[in-house]
């Protein structure tokens, strides 16, 4: 009994020593930091991330209503990479030039390739450009939305006979997609027939919702908590969903990814761990830790409290952080005045499943909107 006690003291003294993960905008990249990366944690300790700001969401002249002059997957990872985006994907319709009618297999398989091909000239240790393509289910039979799916070798035409949301889901649920990550495109409250799944195994696979779309940032908060609340594991993501590639370098908006290192794989494996924000602001770079763990963790057991500790950085001031559970209940806030707050905030936990963050700058709607963390 006395060596338990002892036990537990040491390992309460020795979680003390983990030093708190530095603001992440002050973060070193990995490259200034060689100690840091692919370092394995301490155990009990807590995982350190760099925060990576990019675009989920874009289309190239591969879409059949995108095409015009420099509309080149290239175009946009030049631009973007010069803009100082970390990560930009093309995401083209599969409905249309990716899917064409009357072009041989051949063609269609080149275009295909060719996104890919263009991804990895861009791809270095400054830069991430990924392929993915748009599934932009507009048809039916049932359900109707759009997903973006990341790391598949193949697609499916969203539009042709016999392909619907039940397909989709089920398609997504086999071998052959085991390491795509999806997320669900500019939702409104009752997409996907209200955000049905036909195959539970899904759930682990779409896990980002676009919070932030287009040039004018619609928002889609409200159908982000109609998805929460049916059960979906998602975390907020913003998409330009830029036709061309006049507004690349001047989209305002970002989506965040706390992840290990700049490489494809990594940030792949954050999405996959809704490691993600949605921002407004292309400057905002926030993370949060719930009893140490990251943003975006589902807790199997549900602790008897929620220990918060929440980083935000931006180039211009931080107005106000809440902390938020269920159908978007305020359970914290606190305000600032800051260009960088950090919060340490206790929560007890009663009956919500999920509790996420927003952060607010200067305007009454938020500027920035974290992952949540799920209870299960
Ligand atoms: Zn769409
Ligand atoms: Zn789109």
């Amino acid at each position: 009994m006395k060596v338990a006690r002892i036990l537990i003291l040491l390992a309460l003294t020795l979680a003390a020593c983990v030093p708190d993960a530095p603001t992440p905008g002050n973060r070193p990249k990995p490259k200034d930091n060689p100690t840091e990366q692919g370092e394995n944690p301490p155990a009990g300790g807590r995982q350190t991330f760099n925060i990576y700001l990019g675009n989920t969401h874009a289309h190239s002249q591969y879409s059949g209503d995108a095409v015009q002059e420099n509309n080149e997957p290239s175009d946009h990872y030049r631009i973007a990479k010069g803009a100082g985006y970390d990560f930009y994907a093309i995401t083209d319709h599969s409905q249309y030039d990716l899917s064409e009618e009357g072009v041989a297999e051949t063609e269609l398989a080149r275009r295909w390739a060719q996104i890919l091909k263009e991804a990895d000239n861009f791809t270095d240790k400054d830069f991430v450009a990924f392929r993915g393509y748009e599934h932009s289910e507009n048809n039916g039979p049932g359900a109707k939305g759009h997903f973006n799916v990341f790391n598949s070798n193949t697609y499916l035409n969203a539009l042709a006979a016999g392909i619907d949301v039940k397909y989709f889901h089920n398609w997504l649920c086999t071998a052959a997609n085991k390491n795509v990550v999806v997320s669900m495109n500019h939702p409104s409250e009752t997409q996907y027939d209200n955000f049905a799944c036909y195959n539970e195994q899904v759930r682990s696979l779409i896990t980002m919702i676009e919070l932030i779309n287009g040039g004018s940032c619609n928002d889609h908060y409200p159908a982000y908590l109609v998805a929460l609340g049916k059960g979906w594991i998602v975390s907020p993501v913003a998409g330009s969903d830029l036709h061309g590639t006049n507004k690349v370098a001047s989209w305002p908006a970002r989506t965040g990814i706390a992840a290990k290192e700049l490489t494809r794989e990594s940030l792949l494996e954050a999405m996959r761990a809704h490691r993600t924000f949605a921002t407004y602001d292309s400057s905002l770079k926030l993370m949060y830790y719930v009893n140490d763990m990251p943003m975006g963790t589902v807790f199997e057991a549900a602790p008897a409290q929620l220990d918060f500790d929440i980083s935000v950085t931006c180039s211009n001031n931080i107005k106000k952080v809440e902390i938020l559970a269920g159908n978007g209940v305020v359970v914290k806030s606190k305000e600032f005045n800051a260009k960088t707050v950090s919060w340490h905030e206790t929560v007890p936990v009663s009956n919500y499943k999920y509790y996420f963050v927003n952060v607010y700058g200067s305007s009454a709607t938020p500027i920035a909107y974290a992952a949540p963390v799920w209870l299960k």
